[in-house]
């Protein structure tokens, strides 16, 4: 992105209003505060409630400090980074990929950033009561309009979690289900790498910190359905935390050790995690499905079927399914269909990544990370169709699932649902019920027309 960001000058203080850094808004809602620069995760404890976070990148171990903070700014990231992802959930304003933040911004300088705009300008002075003449609500969101509730839709509206504190806040929304309960942030929480914290609590104890972590969403939801996936951490986020310094050194984390293939390297660890859903069923919460990420095809569902076998998950009495993410399963969609799974989720943050060769995680590269190509507007309608044909599910979880256009044209394709960030749940509704309306109108009309022509 063109970067016009001003540098402060110490010596003179700037206007109110004045744009000292732009990026990318990722998650909405307007905030002021103190700005604290953090480069190092060991300053994370300085971060008072109210304090505007302003770092490189954050970190899984940063959350609770992100929960206390108005807002976040990072210098790097695009829209499903991690700052990106959590701040969302957390309904704390956010902007990613400033590139340059953390050198124009000043330990305490107060600051003004809007969410939704990417911009950051110099707030207004405070007033007597400490407030500033420009003090947002906290928390302003889109409320339902109308009387009767959130509209019902034949396409079920489900919402994307990551962090099971968020569970109530995203049950809330009314949403049909999560469609994608992320289990990296749940296990990097932890700040260690599974393999340590294994090392040094014992199989059990990782067993058993994961089922009650998917317990909080499954009880929020209950009896909607929970949809959570196993491991899916690149590497350099794995190498951050304790025990990281034996994760492998990669050019490419994102193409690299990662999701079903590294479940399948290390299939202990990933029955470790199974057997966490295999707990859950056992105490009752038959919401529970698994989700595999990143296959490439049939063989890797098969051995992930395999594994959940193992461990006594029944797949013709569970429902289990995979995420499809790469070109090579979009391709082998049929045949993974035939493994037995009950549905697919369409992992579009990935499948944009790879069908345009966009890393994800690169402000340089992020105006060309477009869900709106062509190429992938087909990929998944193909994949919708064949689904459709085998009576398995599809569903959108990457960050476009949260985009109205997107939700519009997916429900033209008859996807069976979508899964949205928590503060796009309502609008989501609105446009799939919308676009639900206009296909029932379209065909009356075309009945219509056809009872009318002249003989
Ligand atoms: C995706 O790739 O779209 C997705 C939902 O998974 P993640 O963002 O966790 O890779
Ligand atoms: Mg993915």
């Amino acid at each position: 992105m063109t970067n016009q960001n001003a540098a402060v000058d110490s010596e003179a203080a700037l206007d109110p209003g004045t744009e000292l850094t732009t990026g990318y808004g990722s998650s909405p809602g307007v905030a002021t505060g103190p700005v604290k620069i953090i480069e190092d995760i060991e300053e994370a404890d300085r971060i008072e409630e109210g304090d505007v976070i302003v770092t490189e990148m954050t970190a899984p171990d940063m959350v609770p400090a992100m929960k206390r903070s108005a807002g976040i700014l990072t210098d790097e990231g695009g829209m499903t980074s991690h700052a990106a992802i959590v701040s969302r959930e957390l309904g704390v304003p956010a902007i990613v990929g400033c590139g340059d933040a953390t050198e124009v911004l000043e330990d305490g300088q107060r600051i003004t950033l809007d969410g939704q705009k990417g911009t950051v300008v110099v707030a207004e002075a405070e007033t007597d009561d400490g407030e500033g003449d420009d003090a947002e609500p906290e928390g302003s969101r889109d409320v339902e309009g109308g009387s009767g509730g959130p509209p019902t839709t034949a396409t079920e509206v489900k919402v994307n979690v990551s962090i099971p504190d968020a569970a109530e806040r995203a049950a809330d929304t009314g949403a049909d289900g999560v469609g994608l309960l992320r289990l990296e942030h749940i296990l990097l929480s932890t700040s260690k790498t599974p393999e340590k914290y294994v090392a040094d609590h014992g199989e059990e104890a990782f067993v058993e910190e994961i089922s009650e972590e998917i317990r909080k969403v499954a009880d929020a939801f209950y009896p909607r359905p929970v949809r959570a996936r196993t491991l899916d951490a690149p590497t350099d986020e794995l190498a951050e935390l304790e025990g990281g310094e034996n994760e492998p050194h990669e050019h490419n984390p994102m193409l690299g050790y990662r999701g079903i293939r590294r479940s399948l390297e290390e299939p202990e660890m990933c029955k470790l995690e199974l057997r966490a859903f295999k707990r859950l069923h056992d105490m009752g919460y038959d919401n529970v499905e698994v989700m595999f990420p990143l296959p490439n095809d049939a063989s890797d569902v098969r051995r992930a079927r395999e594994l959940m076998e193992e461990v006594g998950i029944d797949p013709e009495k569970r429902r289990w399914g995979a995420m499809i993410e790469t070109p090579a399963s979009i391709r082998s969609i049929d045949e993974i269909i035939d493994e037995g799974i009950d549905f697919v989720a369409l992992g579009t943050n990935d499948i944009v990544q790879f069908m345009l060769a966009v890393d994800r995680n690169n402000a340089n590269v992020a105006d060309r990370f477009d869900d709106f190509h062509p190429t992938i507007l087909k990929a998944m309608a193909d994949v919708i169709e064949t689904c459709n044909e085998h009576d398995v599910d599809t569903t959108i979880t990457g960050q476009s699932g949260s985009h109205p256009d997107m939700a519009k044209f997916l429900v033209e394709k008859g996807i069976t649902s979508l899964s949205s960030n928590i503060d796009a749940v309502d609008e989501v509704r609105r446009v799939v019920a919308r676009a639900e309306r206009k296909l029932l109108l379209d065909a009356a009309r075309e009945t219509l027309d056809d009872d009318v022509q002249p003989n």
